[in-house]
């Protein structure tokens, strides 16, 4: 595959990768490290990397992309709320002229305190991580995370206003399995719109697969109906499927059985400035040397035009030895 001719102008948009996709999303991983250290995304040796960009840099990246046509940014990590500068940074981010959402996925344990200043810093929406309902199996799932602040954070992220709130959940079979039906309830309760995602070979767990799902929820006597897919070019639009159900909508993210690779309209940043095409693939062009070394906004997007000219079709998690390197997802930026 052939890199979109460079522009005339680097800075303007559109933002295309080599199949043409039109790229409209930032994922920016604030931090590769967490409190929480899932069993499924964060193996015991991840020691993560030292050399975070600041919030003035983030920002620099964030323009950058903003003028080449990104409209929305999802900070990520690890666990973004850990930075202790996360609300001057969310400030500055939903600042960047063009920027029309600002969002943050968080497994809520600080939200308690933040939910209030994030929203009034800029931050739209919120996606909370939560993968089940039970203390015991939340600590099977995480040895180090604590279940009470967890849940004090959502209900304070549900009082806080924001535009909107989706509950993720990873589904492992034997683990949490059992449990959708209840945590679409609990999430429809609070406002929020539930996900289930399949689980992605990063650690530990056995995947279900969203059809097996969609035949557990229709079981219990709920009415699915799917909801037609919103345009992959428009920046809200993302891998999930939703169907609307009595109390709400549910999602699916289902990376292994419906490869959803055909609409991608993203791409990440990881804490260190790496720049990531694909989810499954390998770094490809180093932004924080670049701004160190002095680089121009031009060089700047030249590097990520070049990078996104090698964007892979697809991620290929179901393929063995397919020669991507997948780092833990507390380093790539989930
Ligand atoms: N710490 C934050 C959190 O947990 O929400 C943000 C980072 S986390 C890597 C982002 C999302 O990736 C979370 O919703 C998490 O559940 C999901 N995730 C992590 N490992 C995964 C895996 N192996 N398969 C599918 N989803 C995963
Ligand atoms: Fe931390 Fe989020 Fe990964 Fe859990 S899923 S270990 S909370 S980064």
């Amino acid at each position: 595959m052939t890199a979109p001719p460079p522009a005339s102008n680097p800075l303007a948009p559109p933002l295309l990768d080599a199949q043409g996709r039109c790229m409209t999303y930032l994922r920016l991983s604030i931090t590769d490290r967490c409190n929480f250290r899932c069993s499924y995304c964060s193996p015991a040796s991840w020691g993560g990397k030292k050399d975070l960009l600041d919030a003035a840099e983030f920002e620099r990246i964030v323009s950058v992309f903003a003028r080449m046509g990104i409209r929305r940014v999802r900070l990520t990590g690890g666990e973004p709320l850990i930075r202790p500068d996360i609300q001057e940074i969310a400030r500055r981010l939903a600042a960047v002229p063009g920027i029309q959402h600002l969002a943050i996925t968080t497994n809520a344990s600080r939200l308690e305190t933040l939910a209030v200043p994030l929203r009034e810093a800029g931050v739209t929406q919120l996606n909370l991580s939560l993968d089940t309902l039970s203390a015991e199996t939340f600590r099977r799932i995480s040895k180090q995370g604590d279940f009470d602040a967890l849940m004090r954070g959502i209900d304070a992220a549900a009082a806080a206003g924001f535009q909107s709130l989706k509950l993720n959940v990873v589904v492992m079979r034997g683990i949490n399995d059992a449990e959708v039906p209840a945590l679409v309830d609990f999430a429809h309760a609070r406002g929020i719109t539930p996900r289930f995602i399949e689980l992605m070979p990063f650690g530990q767990g056995t995947p279900v697969p969203t059809a097996e799902l969609l035949e557990r929820l229709a079981a219990t006597g709920r009415t699915l109906t799917e909801e037609p897919q919103e345009d992959a070019a428009s920046p809200t639009s993302g891998p999930a499927r939703y169907w609307r159900t009595t109390g709400g909508r549910v999602g699916f993210i289902s990376p292994l059985t419906q490869n959803f690779c055909g609409g991608c309209n993203r791409v990440r940043v990881a804490s260190n400035g790496d720049l990531r095409s694909c989810l499954g693939g390998r770094a490809q062009a180093p932004l924080h040397q670049l701004i160190r070394g002095g680089a121009t906004d031009a060089e700047l997007a030249m590097a990520v035009r070049r990078a996104l000219g090698d964007k892979p079709e697809g991620h290929r998690f179901t393929e063995a030895g397919n020669g991507a390197t997948l780092l833990p997802m507390m380093g790539i930026g989930g």
